[in-house]
This record gives C-alpha cells, sequence and structure tokens, in this order.
C-alpha cells in the first residue's frame, strides 16, 4: 500500500466516506470568520454548523484543510512536527454520531487503515473526562498506563478567544516504545507526536469566557496529513517527507548545498524555506497580497524570512546563474507542481502568485541590504565601545527602533543578527518607543480608519514608515465621521 502523502489524504476521506460522511472541499485560508485572520483548523468552515446558525446539510462531513499557524513560526525546523502551513483532515459530525464512534473510527484509522502498531500508541483524555477514558480502556483496550489525563492547556480545544470547544482526546505515536512507562512527557519531540485530535465540541464560548451548552453535541478532529505522513514514511520530520521535501531538494540544489551531509543550522533554514515557500504560495493563491497591515503582513513576513533565509544560505538571484534573477518564483514552481491534490486552484492562478512573489523579493532585497549595512555598523561599534570600557556589548532601544521604522528593517533580524554576534538588545526600551510610536500615530490618524480588500484587521504591529515601496494600493483608506 502506498504511503505517500497523496495517498494518505485519499486513504483518509475514503475511509470516512465508506461510513457515510460526506467529502468537502478545503475552504480558503480567509475565513468567513472575524475572530481569525486566517485558517486555523477544519472546522472554521462548519462553526454557523456547530453554533446552530445555520441548518446542518448532511449529518457528518470529512475534508483535507489548508491551514496556517503563524503561532508556531518559531517551532518551524526547530521541533520535528511543525509548520506554519499544513493540511489538517478531519472528519466532523453535526449533531450526529459522538464519543464512541469517534473514537472507534479514530482507533480503527489508525491501527487497521494506516497499520500503525497499536501498542506505540498513546492516548490523552481532559481530566475529568471519565467517560472517554473508560471508552478507550474498556472498549477500545488501551492500557491505562498509555492513557494520560491532561489539562485544559492540551485538552480543551477552542478555535479562538470565543466560539464552539469542548474537551478533547489525542493519539500519539510513541517513536521509541523501548523507553518505558517512566519519564512519559506526550510533549518530549524527540519521544512522541501528537496526530490526531478529537474534540468533543460541547459547549460555546462566550466573550465573558463562561461556558454555554451547545443546542447539540458535535465532533470535530484533525489529523495533520504531514506528521501521519511522518510516521508512515518513516523519516526523521514533517520536512523530509514528500509532501514537502521536493522544496527543500530544490532549495538545496539551488545553495550548492547537500542536504543528508549538512549540519543542523544548514537544515534548519532549509526547513523554513520548505514551510514558508508553502505558506506564501497558498496565501497568495487565496487572494492575500503582501502589505504592512493584517493579513497582507503576515505574507511579507513569511516572504521576507525566506528571502533573507536564503540570502544567508549562499542562494544567488535565481540559483541558477542570473544574478539579477528572484529565488522566490523558482521555489514557487515546484510548490505548485506539488500542489494538484491540495488545491486544485493553485495551477491557474500561478502567474499572478509568482508576479507577486517575484515584486515583493526585489522589494525586500532593497531594504535588506541598506538595513544590512546599518546594523552591522551598529553592532561593530557596539561591541568596540564594550571592549573600551569593559562592559557587555548591547545596542539600544532606540537604534533597533530606528532600523525598524524608518529604514523598515524586521526587527526578528536586528534581534537574531545581534544575538549571533552576542550584542543584547535593550528590548523594553524598543518596546517603549514602538508603543509611543504607536500612541502618536493613532493620535494623528484617529478620524481615519484601514480596511483591507478582504477584511483584514489592524491587530498587528505596524510599522508606520516604510522605507522602500510601502504598498498602500491594496488597502483602501476610508475616512470617517
Ligand atoms: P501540538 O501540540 O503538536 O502543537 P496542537 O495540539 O496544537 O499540536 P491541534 O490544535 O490539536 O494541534 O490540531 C490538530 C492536529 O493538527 C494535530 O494533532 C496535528 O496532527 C496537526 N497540527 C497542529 N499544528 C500543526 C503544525 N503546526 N504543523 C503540522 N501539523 C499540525
Ligand atoms: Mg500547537
Ligand atoms: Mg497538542
Ligand atoms: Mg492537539
Amino acid at each position: 500500500i502506498s504511503t505517500s502523502g497523496d495517498s494518505i489524504r485519499r486513504r483518509f476521506l475514503e475511509f470516512y466516506a465508506l461510513r457515510g460522511h460526506r467529502v468537502l472541499p478545503s475552504s480558503s485560508l480567509v475565513p468567513d470568520d472575524p475572530t481569525v485572520l486566517l485558517t486555523i483548523a477544519g472546522m472554521l468552515q462548519f462553526k454557523p454548523i456547530f453554533l446552530g446558525q445555520v441548518p446542518r446539510q448532511v449529518p457528518c462531513a470529512a475534508t483535507s484543510q489548508k491551514c496556517i499557524r503563524t503561532n508556531d513560526i518559531e517551532n518551524v525546523g526547530r521541533t520535528s512536527r511543525h509548520q506554519t502551513f499544513f493540511e489538517m483532515l478531519g472528519n466532523f459530525s453535526f449533531g450526529d454520531y459522538f464519543k464512541k464512534e469517534a473514537i472507534r473510527w479514530a482507533w480503527e484509522l489508525s491501527t487497521l487503515e494506516f497499520g500503525l502498531p497499536s501498542e506505540r500508541l498513546w492516548i490523552s483524555v481532559f481530566e475529568d473526562d471519565d467517560e472517554a477514558f473508560s471508552i478507550w480502556h474498556d472498549e477500545i483496550g488501551v492500557p491505562v498506563d498509555r492513557i494520560k489525563r491532561m489539562g485544559e492547556e492540551d485538552n480543551f480545544w477552542t478555535s479562538g478567544v470565543t466560539g464552539p470547544c469542548g474537551p478533547c482526546s489525542e493519539i500519539y505515536y510513541d517513536f521509541h516504545p523501548e523507553k518505558g512507562y517512566s519519564d512519559t512527557d506526550l510533549n518530549d519531540d524527540t519521544r512522541f507526536i501528537e496526530f490526531y485530535n478529537l474534540v468533543f465540541m460541547q459547549y460555546n464560548k462566550n466573550d465573558d469566557g463562561s461556558l454555554e451548552p451547545l443546542k447539540q453535541k458535535n465532533i470535530d478532529t484533525g489529523l495533520g496529513l504531514e506528521r501521519m505522513a511522518r510516521i508512515l514514511q518513516k523519516v526523521p520530520n514533517n520536512y523530509e517527507t514528500d509532501l514537502i521535501f521536493p522544496i527543500i531538494e530544490k532549495a538545496s540544489q539551488m545553495a550548492n548545498v547537500c542536504y543528508a551531509l549538512a549540519d543542523e543550522p544548514t537544515k534548519t533554514k532549509l526547513k523554513i524555506i520548505g514551510d514558508h515557500l508553502r505558506a506564501v504560495v497558498y496565501l497568495i493563491s487565496d487572494g492575500v497580497i503582501p502589505s504592512n497591515i493584517g493579513r497582507g503582513y503576515i505574507v511579507r513576513r513569511l516572504i521576507r524570512r525566506v528571502v533573507r533565509t536564503g540570502k544567508l544560505l549562499g542562494i544567488k538571484g535565481d540559483g541558477a546563474g542570473n544574478k539579477d534573477g528572484t529565488m522566490l518564483p523558482v521555489l514557487a514552481e515546484r510548490v505548485i507542481e506539488l500542489s494538484p491534490q491540495i488545491d486544485i486552484d493553485v495551477r491557474a492562478r500561478s502567474p499572478r502568485i509568482l508576479e507577486e512573489l517575484n515584486r515583493e523579493e526585489i522589494r525586500f532585497k532593497l531594504t535588506l541590504d541598506r538595513g544590512e549595512k546599518l546594523l552591522k555598523d551598529m553592532l561593530d561599534n557596539a561591541l568596540a565601545s564594550a571592549q573600551e570600557t569593559g562592559t557587555v556589548p548591547y545596542l539600544s532601544g532606540k537604534d533597533a527602533f530606528i532600523l525598524y521604522d524608518t529604514y523598515g528593517f524586521p526587527v526578528e533580524i536586528t534581534t537574531e543578527d545581534a544575538a549571533e554576534r552576542g550584542v543584547s538588545i535593550d528590548m523594553k526600551a524598543f518596546d517603549t518607543e514602538m508603543e509611543n510610536q504607536r500612541r502618536q500615530s493613532q493620535a494623528a490618524h484617529s478620524t481615519v480608519k484601514l480596511t483591507v480588500e478582504n477584511g483584514g484587521d489592524l491587530t498587528e504591529k505596524i510599522p508606520d514608515t516604510e522605507f522602500l515601496g510601502y504598498d498602500f494600493l491594496s488597502a483602501k483608506a476610508v475616512v470617517e465621521g
């Protein structure tokens, strides 16, 4: 049986189709929901049904949902299991089946369909969910040693500050069963991987944080496609699965390095490229254009990180001898080649995607070159004066802020570079500058509200003056009052 990413996706959907689920398409990465910026889970497109706001079309459904989680950006390449872009396979019940069936099917899928040895599977349940515990133990036969009761942080799932939620139960795969039953932290990335989360969605969380029972009991699940691929393909991390590795191979070739022989920092950089390229291609395909606000700023940040990382890896130009060329379109083409089963529309949209990436890369390189020169001077000075005075080298918050605010230089790069050279930054002073700036610009713009085409909001920190190519064409200024 094939263990390719494409076939795992297909086998999951067929498994649930055979059990009465309607297979539905992924929804856009831009949700029709003001409480979240991007689609973070498969349940989002069904939220109104869970809340009883619209009638269900079918009793139960299964999807493979494109997701973006920016909260995992720092984990990319550092843990073996987190990307910013991933596909979440999910089965959903809209007031139809509940815990018993959800648990039994998840177990059958894992052990029979995907053939995972049952003695390698560990279970978590919400601390006081005796019902789920007993289904796992008494009906499925999982020994108590491998069922862990966990707290709210891990086992009570909410899609946002408000909205449908409930206790959940997760399935973990054990890479090192020989380690036995002591020292069993399920979040230990070197031993376990969480791959399937079953949410028993029975409450709505209100604005004041109180829980109100939903009219019907629902099931919402998520199984990470790349995680299952990683387990079945027996590779050390999600990035080396056939879903992502071809992009990494392309980037390695452009950087003239051999992935298998590369050191860890180099591998991490290649993983960042592999992940972020998928994220930006699918975001742009779903209509999110680089800008300085809301979702557009997320794409911009991801793109900047890739360009910067590519530069650190020594990729020049388009990586094929054209020094004035750009690397993003070349890498994006590889993402697009891999896309048909993930999203059928991406191929048709590729000219637009490549064009946006090309434009943004050119724009950012100018910013980057200028900022890097300035930062290098600042760090040289900091080190020199520290040596003179025998003190610890540091960069003032004000200088870091000038780089960010006046030169549009990403503050993440400033902190990374400074750390690399052993210079600390007064981030408290930086935050104060930022706060002052924000207050000033709020006062100046108190009558002007900016909205983006697709309803993005202004919750992100916005650099007020980006020195080069500040693109406000995609944003409409609406004068209120
Ligand atoms: P973790 O604890 O590993 O961060 P999670 O508990 O945050 O995962 P859930 O919110 O339960 O994840 O999402 C359901 C499933 O989606 C997970 O069990 C996992 O298989 C997958 N998943 C979640 N976040 C990521 C990610 N950043 N990259 C890849 N897959 C993910
Ligand atoms: Mg997480
Ligand atoms: Mg978890
Ligand atoms: Mg989870």
